[in-house]
């Protein structure tokens, strides 16, 4: 493999994606090739070392994914219950495959979020990414690896895979088996006289701690060498996060070597393992196609905006509303209006038109119905141009269990990766995944505490369209000899890590 550390000659965006997948699933898959015509050439050139990785996992996932001798091998031995000893002696490893099971949990945003950093982690350690796909999530994103399936058959493992069947108190947990002394650091080190139990369950959600000051944090332990030197002897890994906590694994000595030369350029990574993996199954994508052909390709520009209204930060809608206004008064987003309703004058009218289309995302229909409200009222102070707004649902609360609901929650999240401009709501891991996928930074609106946005400015530009992992870092912790240590503030130590514009305590590549 040549190295090509940062300057190694990029390869065409469209080389990401496998050339066995070209011809024969283009009917399958549709967005495959209509998402990468409507995104805006990216500015992040792609790694070749990155594409060589994805065509030696994707072989990885042909030999050892569903329907294959080695598959079977590997069930057979986790429903067994304890896999044996020996098989951890280093001879064996070639033979093995190992596995990681992704189960979703939260919204939409979260789920593709945690998916994308499930699959590095499978990049990095040689396992196969296998999907629990409920009903809710049934076609909802295409198969994306050539020849093989990544949906895991239910019945092939020994345990009910749901999010509610896993948390941080499942006996299988890392931290828990750690804590009771199931397993112990160095385990298996000695392979003759260890048997490791048949699988291990990786619990990343960010958990709520109402009662202190400290609002989102993950586990310790889940982020340490030692502790990945112990989880990567398992052969069968069940993890659940709503996070992205790649992030996390960039902190990682172990990881880091790998990492840089996939990722030369640290801003990226969600840009491109997203567009991989993630393309809209064909009922998504034919609501995508159908909404932007009827409403956003005739513009001359298109203004995307999604205003997440959370409930850990319920602003009145006036307020957000003057605030989307504010920001895009300030930053030039979108034309002014003036007090008149009269048409320009006719000398003006010879001019050429200018077309702006603005998608308004939102659970609720309120900001559509008042920006539309003023443009259809006022008359433009450049007259010349025409500004038309669109929203393409508003199902008024969330209902991630319904898979309708999360098919329109896709086709806007990219619907929104295709607009030239972007607003999006601090926070919120929809607008993270629209940002990452179109490569464009948004301009963010701040709400800051229950009520308000936050005051001295109106939004802000995030430098990196990289999402933003939530937890606060500096409470993980690592086993250093017989003590805990506190990890210092890793931005201090990691040149590419800064903190988050909307969560202060939150960390994101750049
Ligand atoms: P987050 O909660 O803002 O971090 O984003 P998530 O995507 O994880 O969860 C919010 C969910 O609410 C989405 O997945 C959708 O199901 C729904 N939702 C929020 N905003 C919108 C929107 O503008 N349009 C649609 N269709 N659904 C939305």
């Amino acid at each position: 493999a040549a190295d090509d550390g940062p300057g190694g000659n990029a390869v065409a965006p469209d080389q990401l994606l496998s050339p066995d997948l070209e011809d024969k699933n283009s009917a399958a898959c549709l967005s495959r090739h209509e998402a990468s015509r409507r995104w805006k050439p990216t500015q992040f050139p792609v790694p070749p070392y990155l594409v060589e990785r994805l065509r030696r996992y994707e072989a990885n996932h042909r030999r050892c994914g569903p329907r294959t001798a080695l598959y079977r091998e590997a069930v057979s031995r986790l429903r067994s219950a304890a896999r044996n000893a020996d098989h951890a002696a280093a001879g064996d490893r070639h033979h093995t495959c190992k596995y990681v099971v992704w189960i979703p949990t939260e919204g939409l945003g979260n789920r593709m979020l945690s998916l994308v950093s499930a699959f590095l982690y499978a990049l990095l350690t040689d396992r196969v990414l296998l999907v629990h796909e409920p009903p809710e999530m049934q076609g909802l994103f295409c198969e994306p690896f050539p020849g093989t399936t990544w949906l895991l058959p239910p019945a092939d493992f020994p345990h009910k895979l749901d999010a509610a069947a896993f948390s941080s108190h499942s006996k299988e947990s890392y931290v828990n088996m750690l804590h009771n002394n199931i397993i112990r650091y160095g385990y298996g080190d000695d392979a003759r006289a260890q048997v490791l139990p048949a699988y291990v369950y990786l619990h990343l959600e960010t958990v709520f701690l109402l009662t202190e000051s400290v609002k989102l944090r993950l586990q310790n332990h889940t982020f340490c060498d030692e502790d990945h030197r112990l989880i990567n002897k398992f052969d069968w890994l069940v993890v659940k996060s709503d996070n992205y906590f790649a992030v996390a694994l960039f902190t990682m000595p172990m990881y880091r070597r790998e990492l840089d030369r996939m990722f030369p350029a640290k801003g990226a990574v969600f840009h491109q393992l997203g567009r991989y993996l993630l393309r809209p199954g064909n009922r998504a994508w034919g609501i995508v196609d159908r909404f932007f052909e009827g409403y956003l390709a005739g513009a001359d520009e298109r203004v995307g905006m999604h205003v997440r209204n959370k409930q850990i930060f319920p602003v009145p809608p006036e307020i957000m509303f003057e605030q989307i206004l504010r920001c895009a008064r300030e930053h030039h987003l979108l034309p002014q209006v003036l007090a008149t309703s009269e048409p320009p004058t006719a000398e003006a009218k010879k001019k050429k038109k200018k077309a702006v289309a603005v998608l308004m995302l939102s659970l609720k229909p309120e900001y559509h119905d008042k920006l539309h409200a003023m443009y259809y009222t006022n008359a433009t102070a450049d007259g010349n141009v025409v500004v038309s707004v669109h929203q393409p649902s508003h199902d008024g609360e969330q209902q991630s269990d319904a898979r309708a609901h999360n098919e329109r929650a896709l086709a806007e999240i990219y619907l929104l990766s295709f607009c030239e401009t972007m607003v999006s709501t601090g926070w919120s891991t929809f607008g993270y995944v629209a940002q990452g996928l179109a490569g464009i930074p948004p301009w963010m609106l701040l709400p800051v505490n229950r009520s308000k946005m936050r005051a001295d400015v109106a939004c802000v530009r995030p430098p990196s369209v990289e999402p933003c992992m939530h937890p606060q870092p500096s409470l993980l912790t690592c086993q250093q000899g017989a003590g805990l240590r506190h990890l210092d503030d890793p931005v201090k130590r990691v040149p590419f890590l800064r903190h988050c514009e909307d969560v202060p305590l939150g960390l994101k590549l750049f």
